[in-house]
Order: structure tokens, then sequence, then C-alpha cells
């Protein structure tokens, strides 16, 4: 009887097993061949993961807390501990507080900030836990692309000078604005940018077009002015922001415009993790 006991429990714990591995393979191949573009559900905040066809996996920003660490296991398998890059879009609680756990939890290989001065200890905590495990750590101070293989790249759009030891009034407009270009789709990340940087940006005759456009500034009025949207003629666009918010975001005017150009919204505090997949 003993025996059979010891047969049940054996026959069990690779049933389990077997389970948990078959998930995690075929989260794996899934995620080996497509492009993932995650709007992670971190309350009220940014933080958004790219999963490349190639298998790097890219984090911009943070969102305001631990709960970025939960979203972060959801998306990957429990052996994939690696960010091969993380971009802190500027250095408002918003978007780097939930960075200092990824530091601490994932290995992070590289960096890329503006280096724009804030007395805040959040961003001068995620600072210091960077030199303090030597990750690489690269200044974007103009436009550049980064490589991420066959037919993917990433367009940082602004900012077009240094902040570099600047320390500037308004930080939402030191936000680096990017562009992933990946097997013909594109996305614009636009961090809490207002209109001035959406002026600059178009004077510059940027190449602005995207299929998806993450509102800046969690949809306050303050961005996504009207020609902006439509030089950008997203097809859908997805609002970071958490339930009940202090800041009144997003802003019934800016829906209303979205809502008047036919573009979807999807919205964190309503749909949860919004997931993009090709
Ligand atoms: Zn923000």
């Amino acid at each position: 009887m003993q025996k059979l006991h010891k047969i049940l429990i054996i026959f069990g714990i690779v049933l389990i097993l077997s389970g948990v591995f078959y998930f995690a393979f075929n989260r794996a191949l899934a995620d080996s061949s497509s492009l993932e573009v995650s709007f992670l559900n971190v309350g009220q905040g940014d933080a958004i993961l790219i999963e490349t066809p190639e298998g790097q996996n890219i984090l911009i920003d943070g969102g305001p807390d631990k709960k970025v660490i939960d979203c972060l296991s959801e998306e990957f398998p429990f052996w994939d501990r690696t960010i091969d890059l993380m971009i802190l879009t500027h250095p408002h609680d918003d978007h780097v507080r939930g960075l200092i756990d990824v530091l601490q939890r994932y290995n992070v290989k590289k960096v890329l900030y503006t280096g724009a001065e804030d007395g805040a200890a959040a961003y001068n905590a995620w600072k210091n836990l960077i030199k303090e495990l030597a990750i690489p750590l690269v200044i974007i101070d103009r436009p550049q692309i980064v490589n991420l293989g066959k037919n993917c790249f990433l367009d940082i759009l602004y900012p077009r000078t240094s902040f570099l030891g600047k320390e500037e009034k308004n930080l939402n407009n030191t936000s680096i604005v990017s562009k992933l270009d990946c097997r013909g789709r594109k996305f614009l990340f636009t961090g809490d940018a207002e209109a001035e940087v959406e002026r600059e940006l178009l004077e510059e005759k940027t190449d602005l077009r995207a299929d998806i456009l993450k509102i800046g500034h969690h949809g306050s009025n303050n961005a996504s002015s009207e020609y902006f949207l439509q030089i950008i003629s997203p097809k859908e666009a997805v609002i970071q922001v958490g339930a009940e918010n202090d800041f009144g975001h997003p802003t019934l005017r800016i829906l209303r415009r979205l809502e008047k150009m036919n573009i979807s919204i999807f919205r964190n505090d309503k749909d949860g993790t919004v997931r993009f997949v090709y």
C-alpha cells in the first residue's frame, strides 16, 4: 500500500512538472519568433515592455512602484531574468520608481537616459544603483537609432540637444520620444512630452507616422495636440493611466479628440495590460 502511495506521489510530481514546462516552453517559443509590445498595467505611470523577434527585452519606464515586477513575471518565462535595454524617459516618480525594483531583480545589461538633473529621491536612488551594479549607461543627447536585428529598430527622436546636468523647469519636456519600427509595425512612445515637444518634432519634419501611439502624459490636456495626432495618424492609441488617479487623466477633451479622429482607445485602468503581438 505504501509503495502505491509513493508511486502516486511521484506520478503527481511528474504531471505538475510537465505542465509547468509545457507552459514555459510554449511561452518561450512564442516569444522567440514574434514581436510583442506590452503596455503594462502598473497603475498611474508608464511601463512598456518590448520583446523583439530576435529575443531582446526592452523596458521603457517602470511605473510608480513594485507592481511592475508582477507585470514582468506575467510576461517572461521564469528562467528569463534579462532586460537587454532599460530606458528612462524622464526622472519623475511614476516612471522611475519601479525601475529600482527591476534593477534589483533583473539582469539589466544597458540603460539609456537623458542625464537631466532632478533632486528627487527615487531618481537619485536609481542612478546610484546603476553605478553600484556597474551597468553601462548611455546618455541620449541627439536623435539616434538602436538596431534590433533584421527589419527592426528603435528610432530615438527626442531630445535633440543635451539635458545632461541641466535642471529643467518642466521635466516632462525632457522625455525621450522614440519610435519602434519592427516588421513594418510602427509604435510611437512619447513619455510625458507636452505640446512644446510635439511642436518641435513637427517643425523638424520628423517622420512621426505610426500605427500605435502611446498617448503623451497619461492623456492630459497639455499633450496630444490635434495637428500632432493628425500627422502621426495612428489607428490605435494606448493611455497608461491608473483608476481614479488624482490628476483627472485622461481628460474628456483628449478622449473626444481621439474618438473624433476614429482612433481606437485602450487604457490600462479599463483594459489591464494592453498587449500587441505580431
Ligand atoms: Zn508620468
